[in-house]
């Protein structure tokens, strides 16, 4: 067994332990390989035990990826920040995008994204806790960009994501993740035609946290690949 194979094992384990705390079916969890500065051999292998969606935070490495692993049925997904003049690559090359927190950029995507392939994917990012460095949409104007986002023909807008500012405790963990849950009960009950099913929350330090306040999409990095080397 090589090592990936082997964490995968248990972030599946584990992911299916927090879906039975919180009486939750375990399929309604997905994991999402985060996998950002690895290499295109590492993702190989991770699809060979069975993983199909991954996430990638920078343009350029992602593209060169997905053209490495053309021969391979991955569902790719954009997690990174979005440049307005860079979407459409993104438009063009991904299934997900869990980054977009302004209407410009959605309107680019839904206005690049290829005629002929299904709508794109969007979950709006949320600056839970209204941290100043932090992108995403505050809470307090969410709605008015969902309102918007809904509106657009070739986007499915699926949900909410978050990155909560980070702690040790399991408890102090799950309010943020309680709030984002609200936040999509909200829109749902505000946009009731939208498919809004996804709440794009919980890292490797905090999985169990967000499965037990309703994450349906984890993104997982360190636990899976180990930590990362930014160093060239
Ligand atoms: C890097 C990254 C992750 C994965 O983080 P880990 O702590 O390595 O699991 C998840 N989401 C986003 C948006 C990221 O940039």
């Amino acid at each position: 067994m090589t090592q990936i194979t082997d964490r995968l094992d248990q972030l599946r384990t584990q992911i299916a332990a927090a879906a039975e705390q919180a009486q939750r079916p375990s399929h309604s969890i997905k994991l999402l390989a985060v996998s950002k500065t690895r290499p295109a051999d590492e993702l190989r292998q991770a699809w060979s035990d069975g993983q199909r969606d991954f996430g990638e935070n920078y343009l350029q490495e992602a593209l060169d990826k997905i053209d490495a692993l053309r021969d391979l049925d991955i569902c790719w997904h954009f997690i990174g920040p979005i440049q307005s003049n860079k979407t459409r690559p993104i438009a063009e090359n991904f299934s997900w995008v869990h980054s977009v927190d302004r209407f410009k950029v959605a309107q680019r995507l839904n206005d690049q994204r290829p005629a002929g392939t299904p709508p794109l994917n969007i979950c709006l990012q949320v600056n839970i806790s209204e941290e100043a460095s932090k992108s995403g949409v505050l809470p307090s104007e969410l709605v008015a960009l969902a309102t918007q986002v809904a509106t657009l023909e070739n986007i499915h807008l699926r949900g909410l994501m978050a990155i909560p500012a980070s702690s040790d405790d399991p408890e102090r963990q799950r309010a943020p993740f309680a709030q984002m849950r609200e936040l999509l009960t909200r829109l749902q009950q505000l946009l009731p035609n939208a498919p809004l099913d996804t709440l794009s929350m919980g890292m490797s330090s905090d999985m169990e946290a967000a499965i037990l306040e309703g994450a349906t999409m984890v993104r997982i990095g360190t636990a899976l690949f180990g930590p990362r080397d930014y160093s060239h």
